[in-house]
């Protein structure tokens, strides 16, 4: 009796599997969708074939919503506010939103498909986005497995953007890998250089993006991005900042510090930086400078795993127990965390207790 039911359950399983199959193929040969409007803001408005996901027939327009991960629905970045034509939400798109959220019609545009005229709205700022063509002038070994990726623009030649934003760079193919992705990266350049933009890269073992930058990219290629993106940087306040980052997650930090050391800043800085290993340790000699130069900043690497020929006499173990004695006055600091979200949510939670209520972050993860 159990086999039978176990048999039928599996039936109807593998019957729905297939259907559901055959319904998203015949969708996309057959369903013809036309012409659709997209009036945006109530102010402007294009005109896109249906049958793309909103965030694709947007950027098809020069219109590009922040999406870290390419459209894969995992990011929880690319968000609207649907007004009229988005169709139900989906349960994709559920688990990024707050219930104030859900209650406005905010949706994840690489979840709705444009199959009819749309109203949505979008912050005026996503218009100063640009595609931007470059050229790769500068590839560096940082460490093993973090590089250090310079691109000099060529189309439009100058990029405005604030320190700690991000881009989307464009893969191309390579072996296997038969379709361009777009992945998020921090500027890890100083904003005042407007004619280059410079990416800190860690390889991700199989990542398609990474294994791309670091096996595949050349100097002279040329190389398209997207942006600039995001709401992390440092809030014009003169607050005490704590900064935190592990690995690549340095990339925002150095592009503001070095903006804030050129600008002279009176601000009082403390860098928390995670690595494994003193093999995961970089940009020391960096650091080093910014504290002989700047009025009041200290970089405390921390590592996690020395080895014990590391020779390592520094701190070790986990960041947020070193928040502490660092802080003066928690009403008066700022956080900036950049990194896996194990280490900020860590971090951003030790800041709460601590009393720190301004904390911002960019999550990798
Ligand atoms: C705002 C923001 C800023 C960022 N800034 C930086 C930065 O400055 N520097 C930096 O190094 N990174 C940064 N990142 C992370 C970056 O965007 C990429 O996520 C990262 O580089 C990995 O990309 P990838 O294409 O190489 O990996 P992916 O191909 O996306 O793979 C990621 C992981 O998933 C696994 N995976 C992939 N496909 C599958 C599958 N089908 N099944 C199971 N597992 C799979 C891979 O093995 C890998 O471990 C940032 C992220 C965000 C959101």
């Amino acid at each position: 009796m159990m086999l039978i039911i176990i048999n039928n359950v599996l039936t109807f399983v593998g019957l729905s599997g297939v259907l559901s199959t055959i319904i998203v193929i015949a969708d996309y040969f057959l369903a013809n969708y036309g012409d659709c409007k997209i009036d945006i803001n109530g102010k402007r408005e294009i005109t896109v074939k249906g049958g793309s996901s909103l965030l694709t027939s947007l950027a098809e327009k020069d219109i590009f919503v922040s999406s870290a991960c390419g459209g894969r629905g995992t990011c929880g970045l690319c968000k609207v506010k649907g007004i009229d034509g988005c169709g139900p939400l989906l349960p994709t798109e559920k688990p990024y939103m707050s219930p104030k959220e859900l209650e406005e019609g905010i949706r994840l545009s690489c979840q709705v498909k444009v199959k009819r005229d749309l109203k949505i709205e979008i912050p005026e700022s996503i218009f100063s986005i640009r595609k931007y063509k470059s050229v790769v002038t500068a590839i560096e070994d940082y460490t093993y497995d973090i590089k250090r990726i310079e691109f000099k623009l060529i189309e439009p030649n100058e990029i405005t953007f604030k320190a700690g934003q991000y881009v989307q760079l464009e893969s191309k193919r390579y072996g296997k890998v038969r379709q361009p992705v777009m992945r998020a990266y921090s500027v890890s350049s100083n904003p005042s250089h407007t004619d280059y933009i410079e990416l800190i890269i860690r390889k991700v073992p199989e990542g398609i993006m990474t294994t791309f930058t670091h096996d595949h990219l050349k100097e002279k290629d040329e190389i398209s991005f997207t942006g600039p993106f995001g709401d992390f940087y440092i809030r014009d306040t003169g607050t005490d900042m704590f900064f935190v980052a592990g690995g690549s997650g340095m990339a925002p930090f150095k592009g503001m510090l070095e903006e804030l050391n050129e600008k002279k800043s009176k601000r009082r800085i403390v860098f928390f930086f995670g690595a494994r290993t003193t093999k995961d340790l970089f940009l020391l000699e960096g650091m080093k400078r910014f504290e002989e130069e700047m009025h009041d900043f200290k970089f405390i690497p921390i590592l996690s795993h020395p080895e014990p020929n590391d020779g390592w006499d520094g701190l070790t173990g986990y960041i947020p127990p070193y928040f502490e004695e660092h802080l003066r006055d928690p009403k008066n600091t700022e956080g900036y965390l950049c990194g896996n979200p194990g280490l900020l949510n860590a971090s951003e939670k030790r800041m709460r207790e601590l009393g720190i209520e301004d904390v911002y972050y960019d999550s990798f993860g």
